[in-house]
């Protein structure tokens, strides 16, 4: 980090690390940087901030910048895909077979497939991440670990992050450095996307139903994006899928109505791991939702095209040709993030997959279809999972992945409840994206900001929700 960071010096200085601690705590409390407990995950009477670094964390500007210009390629990427559905079939067939929740998934998007289309309006908010591999020494080199096509988050609380660091490096008298961090404002982006979609829907009075989770501690991140909506005089309202199941109806025409209100947009903040569909109720109601005329963001299609499956079959030789065959550069472009991502489908090349990471598992990483951190598998690990399933069906319910291996930094972890030490971090650079369709037409698409998360290097998995990672910003170097 002293090369190019915050120097080292700084790092030890005990007395200054105590002071800003507290500066940084308050700073961000009075930002908005806010989460709920959890202990009382969902009561506003208690609330504390969100994890986040003390410092910034550096991240070479020629890769920042890549990761930016990519962005409107992977969304137009994600929203052919969507269309796409021999594609979709073809890639995810050995998974569903194995993967109850893929399956599920692609039962509601076979059953909405039998059914005209209602409204050719589609919108996508989208978070593609990556990190900076470092393993073939010499420069670094961006790399995807995943995109994130449903109810990605801190795009809201991100916005409020620049400002926190730069007091704290004000405070810390690293003026310079306070100077270059970067603005950053997904939540206006990603409200800028729902506010064209809620306009081509063209109802005044509907409103965008934020689908949301029953424990909802990261409600502060949502309400940044909400807002921007009701500064628009554009409704919202939060509802579960047992709301939606017990209160929605669809009309003659398929529109969505919840609790007497016609709903324009269904933002999912919610629904993308098989715990949030709590009983059959959940699934029939992400059905309604999905036959409806409402705007999904996502729907089924474009949530299926951001599976791990997918994003395997994406590095198979040929097949982005396949989705730009006149744009050479755009592949190209795309594909030079991609790290080496393995089938474990059944035959030859999956044979192939297991031998490779049997022999040399710290070089890969096991990955089931899930999202919200903590379901990989690592190391040794992988060979136990591996050995009890390499000659059944099972295997097909996980890719391989190459093991990204970023230059680790230093940082202190503020967390609330946890002593605050020195630790090894690795970062994550995230980048949203927002995209608007209305039939054949691309009427928005942009990149519209960036989340820097940092976690311990001791923690191989894990996001901020599941309580391993922090926010961060990042500082070009
Ligand atoms: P999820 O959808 O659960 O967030 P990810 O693919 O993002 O799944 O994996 C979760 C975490 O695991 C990532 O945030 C990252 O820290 C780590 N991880 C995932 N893939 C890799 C990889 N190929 N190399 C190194 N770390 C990885
Ligand atoms: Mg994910
Ligand atoms: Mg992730």
């Amino acid at each position: 980090m002293s090369a190019c960071g915050i120097p080292e010096e700084v790092l030890r200085d005990e007395d200054l690390i105590k002071r800003l601690e507290e500066v940084a705590k308050d700073a961000a409390l009075m930002r908005g940087v806010l989460m709920r407990t959890k202990d009382r995950p969902n009561s506003p009477e208690v609330v504390s901030y969100a994890p986040f670094s003390l410092f910034p964390s550096p991240v070479p500007r020629t890769l920042f910048h890549q990761a930016l210009e990519v962005q409107t390629h992977f969304n137009r990427l994600v929203d052919r895909i969507s269309q796409n559905p021999v594609f979709l079939e073809e890639a995810l067939a050995s998974t569903i077979k194995v993967d109850d929740f893929t399956a599920k998934l692609f039962e509601v998007y076979r059953a909405v497939r039998q059914e005209p289309q209602t409204l050719p309006v589609v919108l996508g908010l989208n978070r593609s991440d990556y990190m900076l591999d470092q393993s073939a020494g010499g420069k670094a080199s961006l790399k995807q670990i995943e995109i994130n096509t449903i109810a990605a988050s801190f795009g809201g609380l991100s916005s409020r992050t620049p400002d926190v660091h730069r007091h704290v490096l004000r405070v810390a008298n690293r003026v310079k450095e306070s100077q270059q961090i970067l603005d950053n404002n997904p939540a206006a982006g990603l409200a800028r996307g729902l506010a064209k979609a809620w306009e081509l829907y063209g109802s005044e009075r509907a409103v965008v139903m934020f689908l949301v989770e029953d424990v909802q501690r990261n409600i502060y991140d949502q309400r940044y994006v909400e807002n921007e909506l009701w500064v628009r005089d554009i409704p919202v309202i939060r509802r579960q899928f047992e709301d939606v199941w017990r209160g929605g109806s669809l009309d003659h025409d398929k529109r969505l109505f919840v609790d007497g209100q016609e709903v324009a947009i269904v933002y999912f903040r919610n629904g993308y791991m098989p715990q949030n569909y709590k009983s059959e109720k959940s699934w029939e109601a992400r059905l309604m939702i999905e036959r409806s005329r409402a705007v999904k963001c996502p729907d089924i299609s474009t949530h299926l095209a951001g599976t791990k499956k997918v994003q395997q079959e994406l590095a198979r030789p040929g097949v982005l040709e396949r989705f730009f065959p006149d744009e050479p550069e755009t592949v190209a472009q795309i594909r030079a993030t991609f790290a080496g991502l393995y089938t474990l489908d059944m035959g030859e090349d999956g044979d192939r997959t297991v031998a490779m990471a049997l022999s040399n598992p710290d070089q890969y990483v096991l990955k089931p279809q899930r999202e919200g951190g903590g379901n990989n598998i690592y190391g040794e690990e992988i060979c136990r999972v591996l050995e009890s399933m390499k000659n059944s069906t099972e295997r097909t319910a996980y890719i391989l992945m190459d093991k990204v291996q970023p230059r680790p930094g230093h940082n202190y972890l503020l967390r609330p409840d946890a002593p605050l030490r020195l630790c090894t971090c690795l970062s994550e650079l995230g980048v949203f994206g927002a995209y608007v369709r209305k039939g054949a037409e691309m009427v928005m698409n942009e990149c519209v900001g960036h989340l820097l998360r940092t976690k311990s290097s001791e923690h191989a998995d894990g996001g901020v929700a599941a309580g391993v990672a922090v926010l961060d910003n990042p500082l070009l170097v």
